[in-house]
């Protein structure tokens, strides 16, 4: 069977929704390519993450390994503390719709992006799910019908999000990392019915600097990284959208070249039967080239 390799970009920010999504446009169809774009929907408070310098275990590192290619310029570092924060989808939802026009699928990656990563697992449960609403809702009304997946911003969850997948009914998420093969999560004693599609290969701000001096030495990571069935490859439409342009070409050219086959990860559940799918305990973890906690298959 040949490899899947299901695309997953998120889009974190207002200069990767307007300027780094009609670059992925353009590359994706210049590859014959569907993907999934996961948005962040609400307010851009970008400049809320300097906040971290001062918070967390290596972000100081990992800002100055990323200096070369998260060119976010320093309004975006700007917005939420100094400058207002902008909403993303609202600021031209023509943006949304055309990605799915082009025939890819669309999904949700939480309202405000920033507040998420730093503190879901904190939240009542009645700002989770305002939060999620709105999300929808916006997304929804730009793209002209129901979202039926999502991405955990920061590869942050809890169990309060994971209900709120069951009680959408959603085809499935990608809120962890982990073999990218479907399963059912399970936090302590409790199993959720929503399958996870996990991402397994790293990503290019994490690989950055490590493992990566540049792009096609991260595009070499990913083939080699590879596994002989699925896979989810993690891409943002900051980096490899803009500051990146070429890699993600290279990587779907080389991949192609393998047998890969590239496409939604809603391909990656297509023909799942889901009381046949195994069980996995999700957690906080570390990984390599990334600050703080993420979720992850343990
Ligand atoms: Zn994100």
């Amino acid at each position: 069977m040949a490899p899947c390799v299901g695309l997953k970009v998120d889009v974190d920010t207002l200069v990767g929704y307007q300027r780094g999504v009609p670059a992925l446009l353009d590359q994706f169809a210049a590859a014959g390519v569907t993907a999934t774009f996961f948005f962040a929907v609400g307010p851009d408070r970008s400049g809320m993450a300097i906040r971290r310098v001062l918070t967390q275990r290596g972000f100081i590192g990992k800002m100055i390994r990323n200096r070369a290619p998260m060119t976010f310029g320093l309004k975006t570092m700007l917005y939420g503390t100094l400058l207002p924060a902008p909403l993303i989808v609202a600021s031209d939802p023509g943006i949304a719709r055309a990605v799915a026009d082009a025939g890819h699928e669309v999904g949700v990656h939480g309202w405000d992006h920033i507040a998420w990563h730093d503190g879901v697992g904190r939240w009542p449960t009645d700002r989770l799910r305002d939060q999620l609403q709105r999300a929808y809702d916006t997304l929804a009304g730009a793209v002209g019908r129901q979202p039926d997946c999502f991405a955990a911003p920061g590869w942050q969850c809890s169990p309060d999000s994971l209900r709120d997948h069951d009680a959408r009914a959603l085809a499935y998420a990608s809120d962890v990392r982990g073999p990218a093969g479907p399963f059912r999560p399970r936090i302590g004693d409790e199993v959720f019915a929503t399958p996870q599609v996990a991402t397994n290969l790293p990503t290019m701000d994490e690989m950055w600097g490590l493992t990566a001096r540049d792009g096609e030495a991260g595009v070499r990571n990913w083939l080699a990284a590879m596994d002989g069935e699925a896979n989810v490859l993690t891409v943002h439409a900051e980096m490899e959208g803009l500051a990146l342009p070429q890699v993600l070409t290279s990587f779907l050219r080389q991949a192609r070249d393998r047998g890969a086959v590239c496409g939604p990860l809603r391909d990656l559940v297509a023909t799942v039967q889901r009381h046949e799918l195994p069980i996995r305990a999700i957690g906080p973890v570390r990984l390599p080239g990334r600050a703080g906690w993420v979720w992850s298959v343990i």
